[in-house]
């Protein structure tokens, strides 16, 4: 067994998709939920304990343990494997054959980044942290909430994290790809975080892969700096504190969304752990993604400013594309997340949120700050203000009850809300995937799956089914060709592999056929089905010699009568001796 089985052997694919998607057992070798990969809103997203891989029947993904940790965290296969190991505690190889020069370049700024974490983390508790210990204290921020968060501080001198890379030999390619230090005209490097109080910015993992830096004095621009994209840090695809979170997030199945580090850190420390933070950055699509893999209900709290408001607004728009269901939360005196915890207390934040709105009333309010709906201009302009919303309500039982409320809440007839959003509907097209149709037959689906899963009957049923015809005839045809060339080939015949060699109309009947609990078998039944399908391939091929002895009869051909009669005479009596 190669260390790729080994690993594979010893993980269970359940557990590791479990971590990212809500499972619910649908039979009693698989589960399902929502899918990862595609915004839907009834589970298609299949796993299967027996062959210990995934499939979606709306948007087609699939693929094993290693593909899922791949896709879902935007790592190598050599880093997923690791990753697997780790996790499972089975040691690497020494001399790793897997690593390759993506890998080993990751692995480099992963550990430079725990160094310069480490050096951060020393400054501030040092004396060159006192300015930055007294921010924090200012801002009402634990001694055990800086340890909780990893806060640190980077020195004035600029040359603390460049001098400790270079002791350690990192390369200058390695040095400038880490976007911890800036590279002069020159060529001489500098750090890029100077007299900064630091955030350590994790994975999903868990791991350091970038940082954020506050100013401590009013003169340094800008007020936030934060690491520039870097082959581990993918702005886009990271929410500030979700590792922390995810736990939390499923428990209470709730994720409440903040606008920065601080507010993340208050929210937490007031005690509510399910708290993701965007940081300045526009929400995006992989990160919903990220967050509905834990959740599909969020509350989102960002500052009472206008510029909040507005980012809020946008950030709707993107969470029900995603079918989130969305709440806004509005907290009053002007006072932001982090300074509400702390000036009202834990108590009042949480009633807040209880409280939150349901996005549609929220939208109403600003559309009647913006709008005069006394007006008839005005109540149209609201209605055009709501429909970006609206059309992405998918349920007409859910828009005739916010047509419902809406009307009432801005004053306007029901009907006349509900006509125009049903016309906005009617505007977007929907582009529903269908479920694959299953045209194989029950023989069919048993053989497969015996072929995936039973080694020991393997060689017999392929030496068996190999010359058969009417195989070609079989929907499930070109999986059968492929098992056989794998076995042709002596190589490994498992789900991945056949799914590696298929179409993607193949790889949904491939999914079909194991995913059908009736289709596994006994080796009696599977024995028994082989043997039908040569019986009838014998029969088959004894009526096509009747036909050609009645055609060599109906012409003259006597020879050639003779001559097919004999060797059916003999093709009967083997029929006979074999059974
Ligand atoms: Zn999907």
């Amino acid at each position: 067994m190669d260390f790729r089985d080994q690993v594979k052997s010893s993980v269970n694919i359940v557990d590791v998709i479990q971590e990212h998607v809500r499972l619910r057992p649908s039979g009693p070798n698989r589960f399902m939920g929502l899918c990862p990969f595609h915004n839907e809103k009834k589970p298609s997203f299949t796993v299967h304990v027996v062959h210990q891989f995934y499939k979606c029947f709306s948007c087609g993904v699939a693929g094993d343990v290693f593909k899922f940790v791949m896709e879902t965290q935007g790592i190598s296969f050599y880093e997923a494997l690791k990753l697997l190991a780790e996790r499972y505690g089975i040691p690497m190889p020494k001399r790793s054959q897997y690593a390759d020069e993506d890998a080993r370049v990751r692995d480099a700024l992963v550990q430079m980044h725990d160094m310069a974490q480490e050096n951060f983390r020393a400054n501030l508790a040092g004396p060159q942290g006192e300015t930055a210990r007294g921010y924090l204290a200012r801002r009402g921020v634990s001694r055990e909430t800086i340890e909780q968060f990893g806060l640190g501080y980077s020195e004035r001198t600029g040359r603390a994290l460049q001098r400790l890379f270079e002791q350690r030999s990192f390369s200058a390619a390695q040095m400038e790809q880490s976007g911890l230090v800036g590279k002069r005209q020159d060529g001489t490097f500098y750090d890029r975080f100077r007299n900064r109080l630091m955030f350590p910015i994790h994975n999903e993992a868990g791991k350091i892969i970038a940082f954020g830096g506050r100013a401590l004095s009013p003169e340094d621009e800008p007020k936030y700096l934060n690491s520039p994209e870097t082959p581990i840090y993918k702005k886009s695809h990271v929410l500030y504190n979700l590792h922390r979170a995810k736990e939390a997030i499923r428990k209470e199945d709730r994720v409440i969304l903040v606008e920065g580090y601080m507010d993340a850190i208050g929210v937490t420390a007031a005690g509510l752990r399910g708290v993701v933070a965007s940081c300045g950055t526009a929400l995006t699509t992989q990160q919903v993604q990220s967050l509905k893999r834990h959740s599909q209900k969020i509350t989102v709290n960002f500052d009472p400013d206008a510029p909040g408001a507005n980012a809020a607004e946008r950030s709707i728009n993107m969470l029900l594309e995603e079918s989130m269901h969305v709440r806004i939360m509005e907290l009053d005196g002007g006072l932001d997340p982090d300074e509400y915890c702390k000036e009202r207390g834990a108590a009042a934040y949480q009633d807040r949120l209880e409280k939150a709105k349901g996005y549609f009333y929220w939208l109403a309010d600003r559309a009647r700050t913006k709008y005069d709906v006394h007006t008839s201009e005005g109540v149209v302009a609201v209605l055009q203000f709501l429909l970006p919303a609206v059309q992405r309500i998918s349920d007409p039982l859910e828009r005739s009850a916010i047509a419902n409320d809406v009307a009432s809440y801005i004053g306007v007839d029901r009907g006349m809300v509900l006509d125009s959003f049903r016309k906005a509907v009617a505007n977007r097209q929907e582009k529903a995937l269908e479920r694959p149709k299953t045209p194989m037959r029950h023989d069919e689906r048993m053989l497969l799956n015996a072929l995936l899963t039973d080694p020991d009957i393997r060689d017999e049923v392929v030496q068996a089914l190999k010359h058969i015809e009417a195989i070609g005839r079989f929907s499930s045809r070109h999986i059968f060709q492929a098992i056989f060339a794998l076995h042709e080939a002596g190589s490994r015949i498992g789900f991945e592999e056949i799914h590696a060699r298929i179409e993607e109309a193949d790889q949904n009947l491939l999914a079909e056929a194991v995913l059908n609990e009736d289709a596994y078998a006994s080796r009696e039944e599977v024995m028994a089905a082989v043997a039908s399908i040569q019986r009838s391939e014998a029969e088959d091929q004894r009526r096509q010699i009747k036909l050609r002895i009645k055609d060599a009869e109906r012409s003259g051909n006597w020879n050639e009568a003779l001559r097919l009669t004999t060797d059916l005479q003999n093709f009967e009596r083997q029929g006979r001796e074999s059974k």
